[in-house]
């Protein structure tokens, strides 16, 4: 590392109270996605918090452009920027359960709460500052601009736009993941399977609901079985069995886990169709319906072997495969399930794979959703650099990492996601009481402020 980093950190450190105000007045404007109003894509709140930051970096003295409130920037250097950092503005709803009130930055027990704290205004801020303690102590000959964007919650648009309109700069970063560096993104594919039947028997399965989210291990699915009695069913701890009219209820309690990392979730629904699929009834064509389902997503499976779609490699591991939402009715069925894949495939892989294997079991498939994998190469001199920085200002060892989720740069060529939040730390994110820490975004200030020195000092 070239970068004297004693000057960063104390320059940073001076920052604090000021970024810490600043946080409180970003934290303040509730800047979830609403209606768009006239040249407000996402809504006011959103443009709202775009012109406040943007006006107080114009105060710092730095260059800035607003994008039609989709995106802002500000740029420091007069060149074509060599480096750019991309954060968001925009947040989730608050959702319930919060100690402190969501929209109101709050500082207990060592920790700075409120919404956005983590995900993403805080480290907007952190990079800002960071911009201005360069600005103060070392001369650039390259330029680098901060990219902040409106809409990283609900699709990432804000940035398609932005590219309609300029370049991104080819080294990109975002502290809007984890370090040390995230640099495989596996593919995505949310797919649907279905089939039409009609019910003409005695003792059948009415109705089937579970999951309301794509993206997650449901944690409760119920069904409706008529022409059989309570005694029938054989269930366990995890199921609840109601006797109602002609029939009974069966509801199935599991646990919730992200799609990404289904591993520690218990699927419910997966858990109900292999229920169901033993019982004794009416050999209808819904009942194969279900049995086959039971055949193709075992509960307790989440690699897709029975889908015939297992598969894995070294750099990014291995696919998952979490079946989450069903709608069965007498009439048909719909069920959605949710794919991460391995850099190795691509999308139209996986997708011909999974209509083979659907087909030869009489559902029809559509793909609704997908993406491919996020790759940039662990060796370039760019993620060497970050990896360096990293190690020089957090003292531990950098290393890339691979998930199963997608960042903000996961559409971008070449980009990674660098910080914000601490490796094995949990900070509340899109949950109630998300936080901060004032030593990381202190932390985060002079991470970003080393990056934009090495790479364009
Ligand atoms: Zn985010």
């Amino acid at each position: 590392m070239k970068t004297d980093l004693s000057t960063l950190k104390e320059k940073c450190r001076e920052n604090y109270p000021e970024m810490k105000e600043f946080l409180g007045r970003l934290v303040e404007i509730p800047s979830v996605m609403s209606e768009p109003e006239g040249n407000m894509p996402y809504g006011k709140n959103s443009a709202e918090v775009l012109d406040v930051f943007l006006k107080k970096a114009e105060s710092m003295g730095f260059e800035t452009h607003n994008f039609d409130n989709y995106a802002g920037t500000v740029t420091l250097g007069s060149w074509e920027p060599e480096l750019g950092i991309l954060c968001h503005l925009d947040v989730v709803g608050s959702g319930n359960g919060w100690t402190y009130p969501p929209f109101e930055l709050t500082e207990a027990d060592g920790k700075l709460y409120g919404r956005g704290t983590t995900d993403d205004k805080g480290p907007a801020v952190s990079v800002l500052y960071a911009l201005k303690a360069v600005s103060e102590t070392i001369p650039l000959k390259k330029a680098v601009r901060l990219i902040v964007g409106c809409n990283e919650e609900n699709g990432s648009d804000d940035l398609e736009y932005y590219r309609k309109k300029q370049p991104l700069p080819q080294k990109l970063f975002t502290p809007d993941g984890q370090y040390p560096i995230i640099n495989i993104e596996k593919g995505m594919i949310r797919g649907e399977l279905s089939t039409k039947f009609t019910t003409d028997c005695k003792k059948y399965i009415a109705e089937i609901h579970g999951g309301n989210t794509i993206n997650a291990v449901p944690d409760r699915a119920w069904a409706v079985v008529c022409g059989i009695t309570v005694d029938e069913i054989n269930a366990g701890a995890d199921f609840e069995i109601i006797p109602q009219e002609n029939g009974v209820r069966i509801i199935s309690h599991g646990i919730p886990a992200h799609a990404s990392t289904p591993e520690g979730g218990k699927n419910a629904l997966t858990a109900l169709i292999k229920l169901l699929s033993g019982l004794d009834l009416d050999e209808c064509d819904g009942f194969k319906a279900v049995k086959n389902m039971a055949e193709l997503f075992p509960y307790g499976e989440t690699d897709g072997s029975s889908m015939r779609l297992k598969c894995s490699d070294e750099k990014s591991g291995a696919l998952t495969l979490v079946f989450s939402v069903l709608e069965f009715t007498p009439d048909g069925m719909t069920g959605i399930f949710d794919i991460r894949f391995p850099v190795s495939k691509t999308a139209e892989e996986i997708n011909s794979t999974a209509k083979n294997t659907l087909s030869g079991y009489g559902f029809s498939y559509r793909c609704i959703m997908g993406s491919e994998a996020h790759y940039v190469d662990e060796n370039s001199g760019f993620v060497r650099t970050l990896l360096d920085v990293y190690e020089a200002v957090s003292g531990e060892k950098g290393h890339c990492i691979a998930i199963g989720g997608g960042t903000y740069v996961h559409n971008t060529e070449g980009g990674v996601a660098f910080g914000a939040e601490l490796p094995g730390k949990e900070y509340n994110m899109h949950c109630a009481d998300e936080f901060t820490v004032p030593e990381e975004m202190i932390m985060n200030s002079v991470m970003a402020a080393a990056a934009i020195a090495e790479i364009c000092g």
